[in-house]
């Protein structure tokens, strides 16, 4: 017998668990891609998009995942030799700078390595050195999964002001939309990256990029930019085979017109809310096993730790043999160390992830955490003990 036969759980930070309303949006047959209905409901996602980024600037889509809609904010602000300011605090910011070194841009990288967020007094160093206003673009990640940082974009945005630097701000928000509070508009940021498969609970294959006027005046001259993933035909065209650059991802139109309707009826604050409660809950269970043996969060300062997901050290080999375990036993899949570890280890074996994004709800958290302790049990892997009392002591009190 098996006590993971049953509804599995996907507790890893992306794909994430798709609802079933999305599922059945989606299980429909193609229909007419030129006129009627589905234009209109094409339509309708944009202000809706909108809103999930709070702003008021343009979006445009694309068939792709995140990695497509770094290439397709990057190619739409740059031209060749341009120079960027990439701040990478974990292996997302470091993938976003290499897409841009692999399209000629000139990368200059500041590492805060895995455990920190962005150094602000680094950030303007470097910008008040650029006396000649080289710097075009700071990149920087919002949530960067693997090292589950959380990122303060809005403290980003004073630093950059205070400098007077003319650089667009660039924030990967793949991870955190739909999860963590996010302004574009209210904390000016420039340019947006998102994809379909994380807080927006639609199953992979579409990706967005907001762009403000000021990003959009640059991308006039940007000669990276290409026909297919040009911003102005996806975001300004009338016709929906061109805001698609060809064929409509027809179903994937349906999902995720029904995961904003979800977003909308809970309301985004309720949303966030519910995430930051999620995490709360995971991180009470966390530190009370920290208090014997050896599991710790990644990120020890919890204003710094995203509400989608949670990176736990607890030391090779128990993280993959704690999420072979869970897996096998309990029908949980959590994810894994990504990029913590060392060259000859990149996924490291003594890290696990926790992924509390998108549709998930109290039960599912915490049977997540009652599925760790139980292997923690059958591993014989040291812990403190109270950790599934002091998570549902933060449930009790929502
Ligand atoms: C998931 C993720 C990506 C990459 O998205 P893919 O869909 O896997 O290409 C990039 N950045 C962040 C912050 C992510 O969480």
């Amino acid at each position: 017998m098996s006590l993971a036969n049953g509804r599995p759980y996907l507790a890893i930070p992306g794909p994430s668990v798709a609802p079933d309303r999305v599922l059945n949006a989606m299980h429909q047959p193609s229909v007419n891609i030129y006129e009627g209905p589905l234009h209109d409901m094409a339509d309708s996602l944009f202000p809706d998009l909108k809103a999930v980024a709070r702003t008021t600037n343009r979006v445009a889509l694309y068939i792709g995942n995140g990695h497509a809609s770094w290439e397709a904010a990057l190619t739409n602000v740059f031209s060749r030799g341009d120079k960027a300011l990439v701040l990478a605090t974990g292996i997302f910011g470091v993938g976003w700078g290499e897409a841009a070194q692999g399209l000629g841009i000139d990368v200059q990288t500041l590492d805060f390595g895995r455990r920190s967020g962005i150094d602000l007094e680094q950030v303007e160093q470097a910008l008040r050195a650029d006396k000649s206003h080289e710097i075009k673009a700071v990149l920087a990640t919002h949530t960067d999964t693997a090292t589950t940082i959380r990122n303060d974009i809005a403290a980003l945005r004073k630093c950059i002001d205070t400098t007077g630097h003319p650089a667009l701000l660039m924030v990967d928000c793949i991870a955190s939309l739909g999860c963590d509070r996010f302004e574009m508009d209210d904390w000016g940021v420039d340019v947006v990256v998102a994809a379909s498969q994380k807080g927006l609970m639609t199953p992979p294959g579409l990706c967005f990029v907001w762009f403000s006027d000021k990003a959009d005046r640059m991308h006039e001259s940007a000669d990276l930019t290409t026909p297919y993933w040009n911003w102005t035909t996806r975001a300004k065209s009338p016709e929906l085979f061109r805001k698609f650059g060809g064929t409509a991802p027809v179903q994937h139109i349906f999902g995720l017109r029904e995961a904003l309707d979800m977003l909308a009826e809970e309301g985004i604050e309720a949303v966030w809310a519910r995430h930051e409660k999620l995490a709360q809950a995971v991180w009470a269970a966390l530190e009370c096993w920290g208090t014997s043996g050896p599991i710790e969060m990644n990120i020890s300062d919890p204003a710094l730790r995203s509400n989608a997901v949670t990176s736990v050290r607890i030391g090779a080999p128990d993280g993959t043999r704690l999420r072979k375990w869970l897996e096998a036993n309990t029908g949980v899949t959590l994810g894994i160390g990504l990029g913590m570890g060392s060259d000859d280890d990149p996924d490291s074996d003594g890290f696990f992830r926790i992924a509390h994004m998108g549709h998930v709800n109290a039960h599912m958290v915490l049977g997540v955490l009652a599925a760790i302790q139980s292997g923690l049990i059958a591993l014989d892997i040291p812990h403190g003990t109270g950790a599934l009392e002091a998570a549902a002591r933060i449930v009790a009190t929502a």
